[in-house]
């Protein structure tokens, strides 16, 4: 994957929008809400596969000790920020400034880059990057740490997967467009534009949009 380490704010000549996806739409929401059980499944399982590999020749007897809703609250505690986080650093490492932000409203938390257009790898990267990082942390804290310790980064790599699937959702939708798409995030939601898609000038312009344009995903 190359990533261009161009920070850009304004659409090139002959962009235009092609999608505006908004995350925190109801019905949206509600078909996340499902779908969340997938990646939270699918971790559950790898995180189980994990444990076989990772505990052999642990000592199986340092339990924490702690009720297991107060572990649930400290990891969500500790996940929740740390996920943001990893988008906020990709964000970073890519070029771009970092706005952190939380919907009290909604009672969710975000990292995102005010007015950025991304590359679409680009965008794959930041929605990629907690997902694949918190796993990756959970899996080597699972090596190292004491049988209980690894229990809770199991639990939090299984919440952060369930907690992903916004992420996974982008990703699903983006993977779509090719390469050359621009993608401003939004916070709540992301608009992709592609070339050929503004002025719509003339006949190209218009059959342009429609060899960017993908089948719409079958509900
Ligand atoms: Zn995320």
């Amino acid at each position: 994957m190359t990533l261009k380490r161009t920070s850009q704010t304004e659409l090139p000549p002959g962009y235009g929008e092609v999608k505006h996806v908004l995350l925190t739409d109801q019905k949206l929401l509600i078909r996340l809400n499902i779908l969340a059980v997938i990646p939270l499944l699918a971790m559950i399982v790898w995180m189980a596969i994990w444990w076989g590999i990772a505990s052999r020749g642990r000592d199986t007897g340092s339990d924490l000790g702690i009720p297991w809703w107060l572990a649930v609250i400290a990891i969500l505690i500790i996940v929740l920020p740390m996920h943001e986080l990893m988008h906020g650093i990709t964000i970073k490492l890519l070029g771009y400034p970092v706005r952190y932000g939380a919907n009290l409203s909604k009672g969710v938390l975000f990292a995102t880059s005010d007015n950025s257009l991304f590359w679409r790898n680009q965008y794959l990267a930041i929605a990629l990057a907690p997902f694949v990082g918190m796993t990756a942390l959970a899996m080597i804290i699972m090596l190292f740490a004491s049988h209980g310790i690894s229990y809770y980064a199991s639990i939090g790599a299984v919440l952060n997967a369930g907690g992903a699937i916004g992420d996974l959702w982008s990703v699903v939708i983006v993977i779509r467009y090719p390469a050359q798409v621009l993608i401003r995030d939004e916070a709540e939601g992301f608009r992709i534009y592609a070339a050929g898609a503004a002025g719509s000038t003339g006949s190209a312009a218009g059959s342009s949009i429609q060899n960017i344009e993908p089948t719409p995903p079958s509900p």
